[in-house]
């Protein structure tokens, strides 16, 4: 049995080749997160390539998900490069880009005196500075240091009591979700988004078809998190972001809600940031980072990823590796299987989740190891993804970019597959890939999910018990390297 949750691994500059591309799947990679808050284009499109071609000579399908930077807020710059702060210091703080006189904090962000009050706080430096606005009037904020910290030029604001009129995209992101589409990227990422409108703008702008998987990294997202399940089709906790915004305490609670509302909503779900962090330099991950990945999976996650471990990590291969072994090793732990408060619950029913519903069932009745999806959008496969069975799910698509897509779908494993017109001639020529790959062999007892008529968009209506060897497999077919 495979591993069933799924790796995302970053791309930068410690990925010096395509072999290194290479490696990186063979030790576990299922998806490729290139993000464009940093590097160029150029790299971009470099990374991109070593990908498909890692992809085609390990003959793995690997999906390419396009992070894009979003509206983050920032500080201008100071006289010296960065100023200190001690617990009772008091700044004025306005709109601008700087450089900021002593006793003065600018911060890149215009609204800023329409959008923030007395009672708000500006949390600068990672998280470990916080400030309280303690007065406002028509000229500058008051506020007032917490903590102590050095805060550099051009470092991250957060504002987690505010709501802020930024908009979903920068000029930068629209250039970017242009060249993601050039590319043919098969996600894309939403930074910093605040509420559901905003991840419809970012799929527009990703062209409508990519699907748009929405980073929970403000507090205001995550309150808002009910109408972004209802349009995105994934959601991130990017835990980097979300616990500079909310009380780092907070952050495994919020974990495990909005993976289980993730869950039950049936989109896929991420947990992401320093997972493996201490691997960026060591060759071997910390104890406590380990059963933080472990929990990741019994929290039902589809998905882990690696940030900096792999971009600018001394040991990116290695760290692929101690995911692949720690994901393995906690879905077969005792108390693997997710909890049931984030079991996956249709809310609205159809024939395509019915049949992937009963597909479980009956694989896990009658013991058997293999459902077997035909699919044109990998709906059917996500579905059945989402019921959790213990059976691997074989799903076969003549559809380059669902084979792609598939690769970040939990327990998935997505086979590439020719168009074929008659379900008898699908079922027979699945059954003959299924014996060549040894993923089943004669005899072995197979649930199989597709749609009559084949090759129809949401159209999985047909549930089949199938013993192998019965379909009487046509040996003439030229059939897709496996
Ligand atoms: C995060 O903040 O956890 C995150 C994934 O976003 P980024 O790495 O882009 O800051």
């Amino acid at each position: 049995m495979g591993r069933h949750t799924k790796i995302i691994a970053t791309m930068g500059p410690a990925i010096s080749s395509a072999g290194v591309v290479e490696s990186l799947v063979a030790a576990g990679m299922d998806v490729a997160r290139l993000n464009f808050s940093h590097g160029t284009h150029d790299d971009h499109q470099r990374y991109a390539e070593w990908v498909r071609q890692a992809s085609a000579a390990l003959n793995r399908p690997i999906a390419i998900l396009q992070d894009i930077q979003g509206p983050k807020i920032r500080t201008g710059s100071f006289a010296g490069g960065s100023v200190e702060v001690n617990p009772g210091d008091r700044f004025r703080v306005r709109a601008g880009r700087g450089p900021a006189h002593p006793g003065q904090i600018l911060i890149e962000y215009g609204y800023l005196l329409d959008d923030v009050n007395a009672g708000d706080l500006i949390v600068l430096a990672d998280g470990l500075l916080r400030l309280e606005v303690v007065a406002k009037d028509e000229d500058g904020l008051t506020a007032e240091a917490v903590q102590s910290a050095v805060v550099a030029d051009r470092s991250g604001v957060a504002f987690p009591r505010s709501r802020l009129r930024v908009g979903a995209t920068t000029e930068k992101d629209r250039q970017d979700l242009e060249f993601g589409k050039q590319l043919g990227v098969d996600f894309v990422a939403a930074s910093f988004v605040q509420a559901g409108d905003e991840i419809k703008e970012v799929a527009d702008l990703a062209g409508g078809s990519t699907p748009v998987i929405a980073k929970i990294e403000l507090a205001a997202a995550y309150r808002n998190l009910d109408s972004i399940v209802d349009v995105a089709q994934g959601i991130m906790v990017a835990r980097g972001d979300l616990g500079v915004h909310l009380p780092l305490e907070q952050i495994p609670a919020v974990q495990r809600d909005i993976l289980a509302r993730t869950n039950q909503a049936g989109l896929v779900s991420i947990t992401a940031t320093e997972m493996l962090e201490s691997m960026t330099t060591s060759v071997r991950p910390t104890r406590a980072e380990v059963t933080d990945v472990a929990n990741a999976v019994l929290n039902g996650t589809d998905a882990v990823m690696l940030s900096g471990e792999t971009a600018i990590g001394k040991h990116p291969v290695r760290t692929v590796e101690a995911m692949n072994t720690i994901c393995r090793e906690a879905e077969k732990g005792p108390g693997s299987t997710v909890e049931a408060s984030a079991a996956f619950m249709e809310r609205h029913p159809t024939f395509a989740s019915a049949t992937a519903k009963a597909a479980v069932e009956a694989a896990s009745d009658l013991g058997l190891g293999t459902i077997v999806a035909f699919t044109e959008t990998g709906n059917t496969a996500l579905l059945l993804s989402k019921y959790r069975p213990t059976a691997e799910i074989m799903a076969f698509t003549p559809e380059p970019s669902t084979l792609r897509r598939m690769a970040l779908y939990w327990g998935v494993i997505p086979n590439d597959f020719v168009r074929l017109d008659h379900t008898d001639v699908m079922i027979s020529t699945a059954e003959e890939i299924l014996i060549r790959m040894d993923a089943c062999a004669d005899g072995d007892g197979v649930v199989m999910v597709a749609g009559i008529p084949p090759n129809q968009r949401a159209s999985t209506n047909l549930m089949k018990l199938h013993t192998i060897g019965e379909a009487g497999a046509p040996k003439d077919l030229d059939l897709p390297r496996h």
